[in-house]
C-alpha cells in the first residue's frame, strides 16, 4: 500500500472532523512548549473512540506507517513530537467513563486532562493524587505513558502505582480492553505496567482505571531554611519518623532559585528573613480535620531542638500555602530570560542526594567557571532537578554549546551514585541515546525482545527508546 493510499483509508475510516492536514490546524502541536523540539507530519488523526484509534493503528501497521501519540503536548522530552510520522491526538478522546466510590476507581479516556481528572474525584467526595503544574493541559494518556511523578510521590507514588486497569490499542490495531479495578491481580505478567512509561511505543492507551482515595480535611505547609542538602535529608528523615504517612510533600529549592522565583513573581516576599542557602518546602495532609497542622508544628518543634533548622515559616491561610507552592512550583519559569539552561531531570537514593549536588557542583564549576547551580525538587523521592544557567553576562551561545558535555558530566556521576538520568520526564527524543550508555546489555537487550514482540514492524514512536528496527517515518 502506497502511503497516499494509506492516508486515503485514514480519511474515510475517520470521518469529518476526524483528520487534518492543515498546516495551521496542526501547527501548535508540532511545536514543543518551551519551542526546544519542531516537528513534522504529513497528516494529523482525531480519533473519537478506541475504535478509530484501532482503525488508525491498523492502517499504519499494514502500510508500515509510523506513528506518534500525542496528548496535551507538555512532555519535557520531545517524545510527542513527530519527525515525519502520523501524529495520533487524543484531544477527542475525552469521556469520563466511570466513578465508583466503593471500588474506590474513577474510569476516564486517555485525553481527559489531570485537572478534569481530579475535579471529577472531588464531586463524589474523592481525590486523584498525582499533582504537577501542567496539570491543565497534561493528558492521563500521557502522565501515564511517561510514568509521571510529581509533588505528591513521597505518599501516593508514581503514576505506576496509582493506575489499577488500562484499555489500549496495541501495535498491530487489537484492542486490549484491561480496565481491571483490582488492588491484587497476581495472574502473571503484567501488560499495563510494560504499557505506564512506555512512552508511546507499545500502543495507545485509550482510557485508565485510576486509584482514588479519600480528601484530606487539613493541611499545612511551611517554609523552612536549612543549611545545605544534607540537612534537608536530616529534617526529612525527621518528618516521616515525626508525621509518618501524613507527610504529603517535600521538596527543596535554593537560594539561587528562590532569588530568582521571588525576583519575578508579581507580589511575591522571601518567605525567610534570614534569607538561608537552602529552602524545604513541606506539607502535611490528613483526612482528619485536627490533625496537620498539630503534626507540622511537631515536626518543626523537633526540627528547632535538633537544630537542623533556625527558621521557619507555616501558612497561616490556604493563600499563604498557595504563595509558598507558587514559589516552589515558578522554579523553572523564573529561569525565562536568564538565558539557556542545562536542565537535568535526575533522581539518586535519598542518602546519595547531597554527595551529588555537592560533587556536581564542583566538578561544573570547575570545567566551566562562573556557572551558576539553580537545584531544586522533590527531594522526598530523590528527584532533583539539578539545571545549570550560564554566569552572569556570559555568551549565551557558549553556554548552549557545552549542554551536551556537561549533562555528560553529570549523568556520569549520577550513574556512579547509583542513581538514573531520567527520574520523572522520560528518555524522549532527548535521552534515549543517552540511556543507552547506562544501561546493560543483557537489559537493553531484553527491553528491545519485548518492543519487538508488540510491534515487529517498529511503528510505535520509533525515536523513542530503544528501537528493534532503524526508523521508519
Ligand atoms: C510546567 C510543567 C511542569 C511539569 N512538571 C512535571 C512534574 O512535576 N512531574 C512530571 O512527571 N512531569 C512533569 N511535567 C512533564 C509533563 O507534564 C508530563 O510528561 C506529562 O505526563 C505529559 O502528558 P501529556 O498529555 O502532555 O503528554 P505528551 O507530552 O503529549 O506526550 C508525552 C509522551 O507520552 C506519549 N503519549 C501521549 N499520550 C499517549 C497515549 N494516549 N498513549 C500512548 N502514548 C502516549 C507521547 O508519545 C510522548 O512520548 C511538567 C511539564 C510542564 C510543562
Amino acid at each position: 500500500m502506497t502511503d497516499a493510499i494509506a492516508m486515503e483509508r485514514l480519511e474515510a475510516a475517520l470521518g469529518q472532523g476526524g483528520w487534518s492536514r492543515d498546516a495551521e490546524r496542526i501547527a501548535p502541536k508540532l511545536v514543543e512548549w518551551r519551542d526546544r523540539w519542531r516537528g513534522a507530519t504529513p497528516f494529523l488523526a482525531l480519533p473519537a473512540t478506541p475504535g478509530q484509534v484501532a482503525e488508525v493503528i491498523r492502517i499504519c501497521a499494514e502500510a508500515g506507517l509510523a506513528v506518534t501519540p500525542q496528548g496535551g503536548n507538555t512532555g519535557l522530552v520531545g517524545g510527542q513530537i513527530p519527525q515525519g510520522e502520523i501524529l495520533l491526538s487524543t484531544e477527542r478522546l475525552r469521556a469520563i467513563r466511570d466513578i465508583d466510590i466503593a471500588d474506590d476507581v474513577l474510569v476516564a479516556e486517555a485525553g481527559v486532562t489531570l485537572t478534569q481528572a481530579q475535579e471529577a474525584a472531588l464531586k463524589v467526595g474523592r481525590r486523584f493524587p498525582l499533582d504537577l503544574a501542567s496539570a491543565g493541559s497534561a493528558t492521563l494518556g500521557g502522565l501515564i505513558s511517561t510514568n509521571a511523578g510529581g509533588t505528591a510521590v513521597l505518599r501516593y507514588g508514581t503514576m505506576r502505582g496509582l493506575v489499577l486497569g488500562l484499555e489500549a490499542v496495541l501495535p498491530d490495531g487489537r484492542i486490549w480492553n484491561g480496565l481491571r479495578r483490582l488492588r491484587k491481580d497476581n495472574t502473571g505478567y503484567d501488560l499495563k505496567q510494560l504499557l505506564i512509561g512506555a512512552e508511546g511505543t507499545l500502543g495507545v492507551i485509550t482510557a485508565a482505571a485510576l486509584k482514588l482515595y479519600p480528601v484530606l480535611a487539613s493541611r499545612a505547609v511551611a517554609m523552612a531554611g536549612v543549611a545545605s542538602p544534607a540537612v534537608a535529608v536530616d529534617l526529612l528523615r525527621l518528618a516521616k519518623e515525626t508525621a509518618g504517612e501524613t507527610v504529603e510533600a517535600f521538596e527543596l529549592i535554593c537560594a539561587l532559585g528562590m532569588e530568582m522565583a521571588v525576583a519575578k513573581r508579581p507580589g511575591a516576599r522571601a518567605p525567610l528573613d534570614s534569607r538561608p542557602p537552602w529552602y524545604v518546602l513541606i506539607e502535611v495532609a490528613s483526612p482528619r480535620a485536627d490533625q496537620a497542622g498539630t503534626a507540622l508544628e511537631e515536626v518543626l518543634a523537633a526540627a528547632l531542638d535538633r537544630g537542623l533548622t533556625d527558621d521557619a515559616v507555616i501558612a497561616a491561610s490556604e493563600s499563604q500555602a498557595q504563595a509558598l507552592w507558587a514559589l516552589r512550583e515558578g522554579q523553572s519559569e523564573a529561569q525565562k530570560g536568564e538565558g539557556p539552561v542545562w536542565k537535568h531531570d535526575v533522581s539518586l537514593p535519598i542518602s546519595r542526594v547531597a554527595d551529588f549536588i555537592a560533587e556536581a557542583g564542583s566538578a561544573l564549576g570547575a570545567r566551566f567557571p562562573g556557572v551558576r547551580i539553580d537545584a531544586f525538587g522533590h527531594v522526598g523521592d530523590g528527584n532533583i532537578h539539578y539545571d545549570v544557567l550560564g554566569p552572569p553576562g556570559g555568551d549565551p551561545a557558549r553556554h548552549a554549546e557545552a549542554r551536551g558535555e556537561a549533562a555528560r558530566m553529570v549523568h556520569d556521576l549520577v550513574n556512579s551514585l547509583g542513581g538514573s538520568i531520567s527520574a520523572e520526564h522520560g528518555l524522549g527524543i532527548m535521552k534515549t541515546e543517552e540511556a543507552r550508555r547506562y544501561k546493560s546489555p543483557v537489559e537493553i537487550a531484553a527491553l528491545e525482545a519485548v518492543r519487538s514482540a508488540l510491534d515487529p514492524k517498529g511503528i510505535m514512536n520509533p525515536r523513542v527508546l530503544f528501537s528493534v528496527s532503524p526508523p521508519r517515518a
